[in-house]
This record gives C-alpha cells, structure tokens and sequence, in this order.
C-alpha cells in the first residue's frame, strides 16, 4: 500500500514536472480539486477525446454529436432532479476538521475486508496449486465466509439507508464499523448531511430566484433536452444516440485524489434512445461495448472490472460501473446507466412539450427508453498516466553500467508529442537537415524539433513525455540520406532512409480502425 500511495505520488510530481498537469492558480497556492493541463496535457486529453468520438460518433452508423451549453434553462435541473436529489451524504471529523462522503468512508471500509478475503485467497491458491477450487474454498474456508457475511451485512444496510435517505442509519454504520478518521484517527463525528453539489449562480443584475442558474453537474441533460431537434433534423431512426463531450461541474465534498474527483472536470457521454422493452439487450450491448473500447487501449486486463451499484439513481433501472485500478484501488472509471424513459418523460413534465417518437412501422408513437454512457476524460487521462507509468533501470553507453528511467508507454496513436526530431550535433548542417525532416513531419503529427543538451539526455525527455519515435540525424546523414529511428519502449535503433520516415512514422502512429 505504501509503495501504492508512493506511486501516486510520483505520478503527479511527474504530471507537473512534464507540463501534462498543474494546480489551478498555482502562484495563488492553488484552488483545492480544480487543475489545468499543460502543453502536454492537453495534447494527451484531446487525443483521448478524439479516440472516444471517433468510435463513439464516427464510426458508429446510428449515433451523432452535439455540443449543448453549460447553462440551461433551471427547470432542467428540477425535471431532472438535480435540486432535490443531487446530494451525498456527508460527515465531518471533529479532530482532524475534515469532511468526507460517509459512503465514501463506508465503501473504504469494506475494501479493507475484501482485501482481507483476497489475502486468504491467494494464500491458499499458494498452498494448493493447481488443485485449488476458489468457488470451493469461498464456500466453505470459515473465515472468508464471515468476512463475506459481514461485507454483505454492511452493504445491505448502506443500500437501506440510502434509498429511504435515513442519514441517522448512515452515521451508525459508521459507528457500528468502528470507522476512524484516517487523519486523526478518532472517531470523533458529526451526524451525517445531505450536500448539494451543483454550483449555482446569477444570471441578470437581479438576485430573485427566477434567475437562478447553474453550472451543468452532468452532460447528459443537454442531449434529453435536445432530442427532437436532433431526432428531427438528424432524421434520426430508433434505435440512435446523441453524444457530446463536455465541462460539467459539482461541488465535490473529498476532493483529495488529484485529478480522479474535480469540481470542474469533462464529460463524455452517450444516450442511446431505444424502444421500451429493449433495455435489458442494449444495456448489455453497451456494458460490453465500453468494456472492449477500454481494453483496446492495451493495458492489462486485470486493470478492469464491473461494479454493480447498490443504490440506483434516482433515475436508474440498472447501473454499472467499469473501475479502473487507480494507484489507490479500484475506482469508477464510466458509468453505463439504463435509464428508462425518466428523463425525457420529466421533461414532458415540466415543459409541456412532447418529447416522443413516432415510429413509422407500428403506427404509434412513445416515450424512448435510454442507455447512457459516461467517462469522465480526466479519469481517462489520470488512468491511462498511471498505466503508462514506469521506472526502470535501462544501460548507458558505459559498458555495465544501468541508469534509471522514467518513461511513459502511452499507446502511440495518443501520445502528445508522436516523434521527436533530433540533430546529433549543433553543428556541421545537422540542424539544416534536421529541420528539413520536422517540417514535413509537422503537417501530419504534433512533433518536437530539439537540438540543446546531449542526444542521452533528449531521448530521456521524450521518453519522459512519452514520445513513440525520435529521429535522429548525425554524420552519416549527410553521406547516406538515412538516419535513426529509436523505439521508446525497446529503445532499439533502426537505421532508416529519410525518403522512409514519414511512412514509416505515419504506420507507426496511426489511430486503430
Ligand atoms: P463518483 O461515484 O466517483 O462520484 P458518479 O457516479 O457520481 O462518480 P457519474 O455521475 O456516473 O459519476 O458521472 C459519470 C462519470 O463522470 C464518472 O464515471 C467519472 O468518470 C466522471 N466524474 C464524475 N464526477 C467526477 C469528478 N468530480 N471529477 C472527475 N470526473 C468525474
């Protein structure tokens, strides 16, 4: 766990220090849980936006885009009951002062057993090899049985005391659980809250409540309201989606985890309007449609899992979760959320419009059911950071001798910078040619063009940043017309014609069909 927490760490020094992300006004010491990405950052960030448009929009047949305003009219935000029911539940420690999501602490809690009965798990796989039934032993060993009865017990009365909002019942979770602060470690607390998190503002020069307004907590309303000017002009057939990637805004209680939890932060998501009757094929479509856009990317497997929620929204028939195994645990990653017709019917509701579908072959019209997708982009980003981040001892140019890198092994059709153009020397024309090589590589990829310090320490910097491919130009150049082309994850050189190159990088950097 220690060396987890380190990692972490590491990962948002390096974040910093590489210009991917920083504090939000830093020079003012910064505004807790708000970042701004830097000139990397935001190369990766749109990469992986693009990524997520081209297979959600492009190459999709049946599922366009908008791009809806952060303001919306307020009566939104009661259809869709963000006023009275977007809140977490929250408990402050007396000691440490500090507040946290009492289902926060709760969950926390629990995975503390889970890790417990995995512990046990593993210790018997250990001792039984190939033999080793998990089913069986799950069943039957009696100290997994009771931690599992436990996590069951507290998980139920979680879910009980959510849906009847009883906060009393939250707090004596805690209190049950013997649940301490992780800071000061008393168990100090004050009675469990309902929060709020939208963000609200004024709109005009005067403060009545008609012109109250917020900062969208969700995408997601933007595409509900505009569903049948979309459906309409789209000429859009049942079964389709509207997408949009987007700020969205909610005032956080923890917000400890860097970019993981944000109070402002971006969307992109996805409602896919059905016919009522076909949630339950869609939802499994969608689940295992997210599943398989993640596990494209290359990481581990074993970095991805379901979780099914507890509590379902207030909207909700089914919801899932697909977690990400952060530095700190498994978190939500995206949410996939059968929605039924609870939104657009509350907007029927509330506007007095008719928000429905007249499907041609049945003669008949209805209110669509809707499946939703949701990924956060900055959780995307932060996991595949964490992913990609590795420290390892590599050889120098001194025979036996190791030196220590750090490089990020993003998957090249998303790395911020795709190839770095690098004389060997200042000198001798190795620039002039150099920069010959990066102005025709610059129309078709973000590239670098650097000539200070020593090549070594240039190919560390690109490795760094997580640049696929550095160019090199030296002596032979000038003789041969070829030059380098080095490989960050192997750091193998291949000696290359320069007519080559831009196929050679283009084949190499392409996005996956
Ligand atoms: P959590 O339980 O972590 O608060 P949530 O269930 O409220 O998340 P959703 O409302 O389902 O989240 O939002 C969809 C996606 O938006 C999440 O899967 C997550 O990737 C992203 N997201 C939500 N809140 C934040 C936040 N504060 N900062 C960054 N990303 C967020």
């Amino acid at each position: 766990m220690a060396e987890q927490k380190d990692l972490f760490k590491d990962i948002i020094s390096h974040c910093k220090e590489y210009g991917f992300v920083f504090p939000s006004s830093e020079i003012y010491d910064g505004l807790s849980a708000v970042y701004d990405y830097g000139e990397f950052g935001v190369e990766l960030k749109k990469n992986l936006r693009e990524y997520w448009w081209r297979s959600m929009v492009q190459l999709q047949d049946n599922i366009v885009g908008i791009d809806a305003a952060i303001f919306m009219h307020p009566a939104t935000w009661k259809a869709s009951g963000h006023v009275d029911a977007f809140n977490d539940p929250m408990i402050d420690n007396k000691d440490s002062k500090k507040r946290y999501r009492a289902d926060t602490l709760i969950e926390d809690y629990i995975s503390k057993i889970e890790a417990k009965v995995q512990k046990e798990v593993d210790k018997a796989r250990m001792r039984f090899g190939e033999t080793f039934d998990e089913q069986q032993f799950r069943t039957t060993n009696a100290r997994v049985i009771e931690n599992q009865q436990k996590i069951d017990s507290i998980n139920a009365r979680m879910k009980q005391a959510l849906e009847e909002n009883d906060m009393q019942a939250m707090k004596q979770i805690i209190v049950d659980c013997d649940i301490a602060d992780p800071i000061s470690g008393t168990r100090n607390w004050t009675d469990v809250r309902q929060f709020n998190l939208m963000f609200a503002t004024q709109v005009g020069s005067l403060a009545e409540e008609s012109s109250t307004v917020y900062l969208r907590p969700e995408t997601a309303q933007g595409i509900f309201v505009n569903f049948l000017n979309v459906q309409k002009t789209g000429r859009m057939k049942i079964p389709f989606g509207i997408a949009q990637t987007g700020k969205a805004f909610r005032n956080e209680i923890v917000a400890r985890q860097f970019i993981f939890r944000m109070r402002e932060f971006e969307q992109m998501e996805m409602q896919f309007f059905i016919k009522p009757g076909t949630e339950t094929d869609w939802y499994k479509h969608w689940k295992d449609s997210r599943m398989q856009w993640h596990l494209a990317l290359g990481f581990p497997a074993a970095n991805y899992r379901f979780h099914d929620h507890l509590k379902l929204a207030h909207y909700a028939k089914a919801a899932c979760d697909i977690e990400f195994n952060f530095p700190f645990g498994f978190k939500e990653l995206e949410g996939i959320h059968s929605r039924s017709d609870f939104d657009l019917s509350q907007h029927e509701k509330f506007s007095g419009k008719k928000l429905q579908y007249f499907d041609p072959d049945l003669n008949e019209n209805f209110v669509p059911y809707v499946i939703e997708t949701s990924v956060g982009l900055d959780r995307l980003f932060l996991a595949t950071i964490a992913a990609s981040y590795h420290e390892e001892q590599v050889p120098t140019s001194v025979e036996g001798e190791e030196a220590s890198r750090v490089v990020l092994r993003i998957p090249p059709f998303l790395a911020p910078i795709k190839v770095a153009v690098l004389p060997l020397t200042k000198k001798d024309g190795l620039p002039e040619k150099a920069l010959e090589i990066f102005n025709l590589l610059r129309h078709q990829h973000m590239c670098q063009y650097e000539e200070k310090d020593s090549i070594g320490r240039r190919y560390r910097r690109m490795d760094a940043i997580g640049t696929p491919y550095c160019i090199t130009i030296d002596h032979q150049t000038l003789t041969d017309n070829t030059v380098t082309i080095r490989e960050r994850d192997s750091m193998k050189q291949d000696r290359i014609a320069v007519e080559a190159v831009e196929k050679i990088v283009a084949d190499r950097v392409k996005w996956p069909s």
